[in-house]
């Protein structure tokens, strides 16, 4: 595992005020509610995704398809154009060295990351990371259980009994945080990250990356004669978490962090020359002062899908009921004729309701193929309808019942549409098809 040597400069308190924001935004983001109710969480026992005051299900799959494809989409995209922004400013294994680091450098100053280093302060330092993985461990779970039922459980006299679930997740994620930033880090990155591999064939020669420009540099400075402006100090290769040389070309290793940008501005400053290594263009160094090309076939097409995947999410959210209904014929319940000659047809339903308060919907039939007039009983009540508590689920039981005229007895099978309709919000509807069999037993 590399211990890279820390340097400052403009990049690296750019990513430092960045990661100010990112952190706590990780830390409490759980935390928030909205009107009472999570921002975000995945109720994994539930089968809920809570985000901005809605409630997701299984049965919205296709939303869970767009992320996805949106978030590839948005990573080709992006690293078309800025390379691996992402891995440098925004991964929270970045992230997370970052912080490691700022703690092991805090107790053990100068002998962090050194083998003479005191004994008991590396105690410290593992002491510290150990708790801070747990903190870190405790936000994650905090994305799939409540926070505050969290703190609840823990002040349970059972709590240490038996633990709740949640506990053995979290010893879990302690340990491998922990296992990674102590042991593994940009190991992980290098050999492990899928979106690393993704990230580099992304990537061409006009992408905005960290790039050393050779024209400039090359050949280095060697025993006292310098040709190119590169005086080969070496401090771009120490301070590189990844542990690799940028003058050897783009590398899969390199996390565009720009710590060694930073370092290279400090020996250039010396000499009074701009740095040899920022965030430009392969075709860039190639030729000095070409301006950056954001408008290529590549950045074109991927920039077209995304938004067509962000334009079809948003189309497809605007016109989304809050609310799921499954309605099956009864499998033990058989259509049966009725004395008074009327069909009657069994069916069992379920109907989430996925807002926070109590809605009623309405059951109407909105089109059927028999030509009889069809009526619905359901439970006594005048106008058919469903109650259904704020984010609950509610089964009910419908009987469709018609008079079948002579051209209806013809068809063994017809079809009925239900329709169900939210009293509150006339907007949020779903239709249902149904089959309606009229019994053949003695016709
Ligand atoms: S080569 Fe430079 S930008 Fe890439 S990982 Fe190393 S220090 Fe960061
Ligand atoms: S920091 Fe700059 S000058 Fe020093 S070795 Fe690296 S590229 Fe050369």
């Amino acid at each position: 595992m590399v211990i890279s040597r820390h340097i400052t400069g403009k990049i690296r308190s750019a990513r430092y005020a960045v990661e100010a924001v990112l952190i706590p935004f990780y830390l409490f983001l759980p935390w928030l509610r909205w009107e009472g109710h999570p921002w975000i969480r995945l109720d994994i026992p539930a089968r809920k995704f809570y985000l901005l005051g809605n409630i997701f299900t299984p049965q919205e799959g296709y939303f869970l398809h767009l992320f996805l494809i949106g978030m590839g989409l948005s990573l080709f995209f992006f690293t078309t154009l800025i390379g691996r922004v992402w891995c440098g400013w925004a991964c929270p294994q970045t992230v997370f060295t970052d912080l490691f680091d700022w703690i092991g450098r805090t107790v053990l100053g100068s002998k962090y990351g050194k083998k003479d280093a005191p004994t008991f302060g590396k105690a410290i330092v593992h002491f510290l990371w150990i708790s801070v993985s747990l903190v870190g461990a405790l936000a994650w779970i905090s994305y799939f259980a409540d926070p505050y039922e969290m703190i609840n459980d823990i002040r349970t006299s059972s709590f240490w009994l038996s633990p709740p679930v949640w506990v053995y997740f979290t010893g879990f994620f302690t340990a491998t945080l922990y296992a990674d930033m102590a042991f593994v880090r940009e190991q992980f990155c290098k050999y492990a990250c899928p979106y690393a591999r993704f990230q580099t064939v992304m990537m061409d020669a006009d992408s905005v990356n960290v790039t050393y420009d050779f024209k400039r540099g090359e050949p280095r400075r060697k025993a006292g004669v310098q040709e190119g402006d590169c005086t080969a100090c070496n401090l771009c290769l120490v301070v590189c978490p990844t542990g690799i040389d940028i003058r050897e070309g783009v590398n899969v290793g390199c996390i565009a962090c720009g710590k060694c940008a930073d370092a290279c501005a400090k020996t250039m400053g010396k000499e009074g020359k701009k740095t040899l290594i920022g965030y430009f263009s392969e075709n860039q160094a190639k030729r000095p002062g070409a301006s950056i090309r954001w408008i290529r076939p590549r950045s074109v097409v991927y920039g077209t899908l995304l938004a067509c995947v962000l334009i079809a999410a948003f189309v497809l959210l605007y016109g989304r009921a809050p609310m799921y209904a499954n309605v099956l014929p009864d499998r033990i319940i058989q259509p049966m004729e009725v004395p008074g000659g009327a069909v009657r047809n069994f069916y069992n339903g379920n109907l989430l309701n996925l807002t926070f308060e109590k809605r009623t919907w309405n059951v109407s039939v909105s089109e059927s193929t028999l030509r009889s007039p069809v009526r619905i009983l359901m439970g006594g009540t005048e106008v058919p309808s469903i109650q259904v508590e704020g984010n609950g689920s509610e089964n009910f039981r419908i009987i469709l019942e018609t008079h079948p005229e002579a051209e209806d007895l013809l068809i063994h099978t017809h079809k009925i549409s239900l329709e169900l309709q939210d009293v509150l919000n006339p907007k949020n509807r779903m239709k249902k098809t149904v089959p309606f069999l009229i019994p053949q037993t003695g016709r």
